[in-house]
This record gives C-alpha cells, structure tokens and sequence, in this order.
C-alpha cells in the first residue's frame, strides 16, 4: 500500500519529502492498524495532519496542508509518512530477527 502510494507522488514532492528527512522532520504516528495510518509530520513549529488508508489494492491520502487540501495531490508531508512507516516496519523486522552465532 505505502509503496504503491509512494509511486503515484511527483518526482519534485518526493524530493522534498527526502529533503525533509534529511532535515530532520518528525513523523508522530496517532494510529497504526492494517490498511490504516494516521499522524503528524513535525518540521519547525510546521504540523500536518497525514492519514494513508488501503483502498482495493492501492492507497489514499490526505494531509492538512494547502498543497494536499486545494489542489488535492499527495503532498510531500504524505510521501515522508509513507516512508517513515515504510522504515518503521523495516526496522522493526529486523529487531525480531534471530542473529546468527558467528565464529563457531
Ligand atoms: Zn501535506
């Protein structure tokens, strides 16, 4: 779902959501279950609110922001929550994984 929403955001917010992360923007996650997320991104004294929910096989997305609400686009602030659950889960697999014994 994520993925897949990550791939209908335009080069030039993706960018910036990427921008962001460098930055240091925050990703506060309200809400997490399957096929729903729902947050804020943190940037300066700057917060939106982003909900990502599974629709069919695809996503949907809203942010509060002016981009996301007039001209009804995934808007940089949903791309950088995408990602942030994207390597949420990532990391979280990795935790739960067995390490392996070396040099035995
Ligand atoms: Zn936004």
């Amino acid at each position: 779902m994520l993925r897949r929403l990550l791939g209908k955001v335009d080069d030039g917010r993706f960018g910036r959501a990427l921008a962001g992360m460098q930055a240091g923007w925050q990703w506060e996650c309200k809400e997490r279950k399957a096929g729903y997320v729902e947050g804020y991104v943190k940037h300066g004294s700057k917060q939106y609110m982003v909900v990502i929910e599974r629709r069919g096989r695809g996503g949907t997305a809203r942010c509060s922001c002016e981009d996301a609400v007039k001209r009804g686009v995934l808007c940089k602030h949903i791309a950088f929550a995408a990602m942030s659950e994207l390597g949420l889960a990532a990391a979280a697999r990795s935790a739960h994984r067995q390490l392996q014994v070396l040099g035995r």
